[in-house]
């Protein structure tokens, strides 16, 4: 019997044991296409040349220096990047290890950033309901997966939940994108006059969804209305791209495509793809300000803070992306990828949407696609799914319906950057095999 503690304790996992390009092999010689990136981490495939260098050179050379003692060069040099080329007003980096600690560091800097401007009282939290930002407890309390949250309830007591931006369920009969956007707006701001705006710190969105809904982008003009109400009560924003940033749905910052920008963004996943832990959140002059001209002391933090192997492999990682022109083939494989699983899947009697942006797309699953029926959680299909396509040699990333019926099963695809047609094809194929 295996001694790791694995999530599924009744499961076998097979032992991967080599990566090639956007595969993994197993102990048994199979091979799997990383259709899901892992979880939309591996954006530069398993075994790329140049970040398995720049790896190499820096643990040989210094790999580890505790941040209350020192930076490191690929630190300094990780963090330039990212503020060159992060939304207006973000100017500084936290490194952590991973999402969970980029959306615990979210909160602090939030909250600590009122206490430093004297307005203490603001410690509520709005979320968006079917929304997973994390699983350590501040990050589980702030998303909205009720699954997720039930058995450790109760959890941070001041955070509330709003309708997420969920076309394909939420909008009305009557009602255009547009309006739709009107509306959930309207609802944020609803939500901040009930509970005082005086008392509210920030408001926290996946720019596209992934996890919880299976790559859902917004309606159009969602995000500025939503930023403008945050403003408008002078409630911070911030934006959850753990998943969707890195360049997953063709922009480095998936907030760039919805034209604003974010008091805080974390990042983490693609950042470092894989090859080393490690996660961010960027920060806007306004808070690190605050913070720097009040008690000057940012109250958190861990041990393995701006590891330097891990920005060295995240530097190396970002570089490649940019200097390989990777964004316009994420942008140009999406829509291969699109158009490929919409004449596959489009006409299937249990397909009810498609959806996603770039390399980030999403399939839901119905029993009836006209009254948009989901299975009976019990059933399980998703990880069925995920089981089959494993048999088939795909990896892809599978999320239960919610008993509720808010949402039916959906499986998620988020390929590395590096795939070629005949990729795709291999994804559909199996992926039809699986479904
Ligand atoms: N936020 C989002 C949007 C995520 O998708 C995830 C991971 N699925 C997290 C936070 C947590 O990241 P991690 O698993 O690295 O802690």
């Amino acid at each position: 019997m295996s001694h790791v503690f694995h999530r599924h304790l009744n499961q076998d996992y097979p032992t991967a044991v080599k990566g090639d390009g956007p595969y993994l092999i197993d102990s048994q010689g199979r091979r799997y296409l990383d259709a899901s990136g892992g979880a939309a981490v591996s954006c530069l495939g398993h075994s790329d040349g140049d970040v398995i260098k720049a790896i190499q050179d820096q643990v040989g050379t210094m790999a580890y220096a505790h941040s209350s003692f020192f930076t490191s060069e690929p630190m300094e040099e990780l963090a330039d990047f990212l503020i060159d080329r992060a939304p207006e007003g973000l100017e500084s980096v936290y490194f952590v290890s991973g999402g969970s600690e980029a959306v615990e560091a979210a909160l602090k800097l939030a909250r600590q950033y009122f206490i430093e401007i004297g307005q203490p009282q603001r410690k509520h939290l709005i979320a968006r309901r079917q929304s997973y930002h994390g699983n350590t407890l501040g990050a589980l309390a702030t998303g909205g997966n009720a699954w997720r949250r039930q058995q450790f309830e109760p959890l941070l007591i001041n955070v509330s939940h709003v309708s997420p931006c969920y076309a394909y369920r939420e909008q009305r009969a009557d009602e255009t994108p547009e309006a739709m956007g009107v509306r959930l707006a309207a609802e944020l701001e609803e939500e901040i006059l009930r509970l005082g705006a005086e008392n509210v710190m920030a408001f926290v969105a996946e720019p596209v969804v992934g996890a919880t809904l299976g790559a859902v982008t917004a309606v159009p003009g969602y995000f500025k209305r939503i930023r403008e109400v945050c403003d408008r009560y002078g409630v911070l924003l911030i934006l959850d791209e753990v998943m969707c940033g890195m360049g997953r749905t063709g922009s480095l910052f998936a907030a760039e495509q919805e034209g604003i920008s974010a008091d805080l963004i974390t990042i983490a996943k693609g950042l470092g793809a894989g090859y080393q832990p490690i996660g961010a959140t960027l920060v806007s002059g306004k808070i690190r300000d605050a913070i720097a001209n009040g008690s000057g002391f940012f109250q958190h933090g861990h041990t393995y803070i701006g590891h330097a192997t891990a920005c060295a492999a995240a530097l190396a990682v970002q570089q490649a992306i940019e200097s390989r022109g990777l964004l316009a083939r994420v942008n140009h494989l999406g829509d291969g990828l699109q158009a490929r699983l919409k004449e596959r899947f489009a006409q299937h009697v249990n397909i009810g949407d498609i959806r996603g942006r770039g390399l980030f797309q999403g399939l839901e699953l119905v029993t009836d696609r006209t009254k948009k029926t989901p299975f009976d959680p019990a059933l399980k299909l998703h990880a069925r799914i995920k089981k089959a396509a494993m048999a088939e040699g795909l990896m892809c990333y599978p999320m239960g319906g919610t008993l509720d019926g808010r949402q039916g099963d959906h499986i998620l695809l988020a390929p590395p950057f590096i795939l070629d047609n005949t990729h795709l094809d291999e994804i559909t194929l199996k992926l039809g095999n699986a479904i």
